[in-house]
């Protein structure tokens, strides 16, 4: 903790992650840490494992890395393509930004097909791009299922669709970073290759592990592919994981912690998390609209249900704003990222999230907008505590 002043009440971390770590997970992480390499600790690593799969909505393979969501954008790159390889992405915001320079630094040949950040990947595009390549350039299509930059969601079974359409070989991967365990998503289903994931959004743990479910397909491209990679290389983890056991020293902690929150997810049940999310989501945009403000998902088939991006009006500094709500309330929103920075807040509500906290959340922007002088309608956390209670 940084020795600040003490701010009673507890701290509300309404930024679309880190999210809020439940007692239940805090308290799995805070157990002795076991050997890596005893009985005890094959058996759990065969448990989370297993039951991975089933966050994923696959019966393929799901590997953990000791790493930021960021370690697994590498993995998914590294371990499929090799130098020179076309890849198409979207750019639908500024996590997609960055995995497009990561496959730059690499050394593939990123193509970007832009958005104007206000809604998802458009499949459209998608399908034409992989029509004109006859020659089957293009290696792999990447997609940002839930852009945290600007609460747009992208329609995977979509863009399957399209390129299945195309009738293209190349690999479908998907970020669900600030999408799993809170948008509904279905890595077999929707025919996906690689799932980038990371600990510290919907699954309720703190950062520190990522993750990569892995089709059929997407393991054989790994026979093939030339770019460099060691302690990526799905190869010895897949081995290892036979057993239920790591390539090297796994987050031993951090695996107590994700045993727990999966078994919560599982016992809360995945389709009333995602109704839980979708609920969330509606109660909020509400209450901004009767503020007045606008949401920065212009499309509504693209509204995010893990976090909503809030325009501030022109002249007026989403930043100041947020330095006020944290000041004067004692909460935390993200801030606006890239060409965002300044003209949105972001209000997380995803992970181990209730009503209550969300009324907490919503009256905490209510106040800020006031103290903050932004001019705004009141009444917006009226209007989601009507939602709400309307909507059991
Ligand atoms: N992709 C998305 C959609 C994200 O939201 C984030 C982080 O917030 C990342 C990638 C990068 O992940 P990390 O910061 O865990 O490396």
């Amino acid at each position: 903790m940084p020795a600040s002043k003490h701010a009673p009440g507890r701290h509300f971390l309404q930024i679309p992650g880190p999210t809020n770590v439940p007692d239940r997970v805090l308290r799995a992480i805070d157990n002795p840490t076991m050997d890596h390499r005893g009985p005890e600790f094959g058996e759990l690593g065969k448990d989370i494992l297993a039951n991975l799969r089933r966050i994923f909505q696959t019966q393929g393979p799901v590997v953990i890395y000791p790493a930021s969501g960021t370690g697994a954008w590498e993995a998914a790159l590294t371990n499929t393509l090799s130098p020179g390889d076309t890849v198409l992405m979207s750019r639908t915001g500024w996590f997609a930004t960055l995995w497009k320079e990561m496959a730059d630094r690499l050394g593939l040949d990123a193509t970007f097909l832009d958005t104007d950040w206000r809604r998802g990947a458009d499949p459209d595009a998608i399908g034409d791009a992989l029509a004109k390549d006859r020659d089957h350039r293009i290696k792999a299509v990447c997609v940002v299922h839930n852009e945290t930059s600007t609460g747009c969601t992208s329609r995977i079974d979509e863009v399957r669709a399209a390129i299945d359409k195309a009738k293209h070989p190349a690999l479908l991967m998907v970020d669900t970073i600030s999408s799993l365990a809170s948008i509904d998503y279905k890595h077999d289903a929707w025919g996906v290759d690689v799932t980038v994931a990371g600990s510290q959004k919907g699954l309720m743990l703190p950062p520190g592990l990522s993750f990569n479910a892995i089709s059929p397909k997407a393991l054989k491209a790994t026979e093939t592919a030339k770019l460099p990679r060691s302690y990526w290389d799905w190869r010895p983890m897949l081995a290892a994981n036979e057993t239920g056991y790591f390539p090297f020293t796994p987050a031993t902690n951090l695996l107590y912690g994700l045993n727990a929150a999966v078994g919560m997810l599982l016992e809360e049940g995945l389709d009333n998390v995602f109704a839980r999310h979708d609920r969330h989501a509606e109660a909020t945009r509400r209450a901004v609209r009767v503020w007045g403000l606008e949401i920065q998902c212009a499309e509504p088939r693209h509204y995010s249900s893990s976090l909503t991006a809030v325009r501030v009006p022109e002249g007026h500094s989403a930043d100041a704003l947020r330095a006020t709500i944290l000041k004067r309330f004692n909460m935390s929103l993200g801030n606006g990222l890239g060409p965002l920075k300044d003209k949105v807040f972001r209000i997380g509500h995803l992970g181990d999230f209730g009503d209550l906290q969300l009324i907490g959340t919503l009256g905490g922007v209510e106040m800020g907008l006031r103290a903050a002088g932004i001019p705004h309608k009141t009444g917006g956390t009226q209007a989601a505590i009507d939602y709400l209670a309307g909507n059991a």
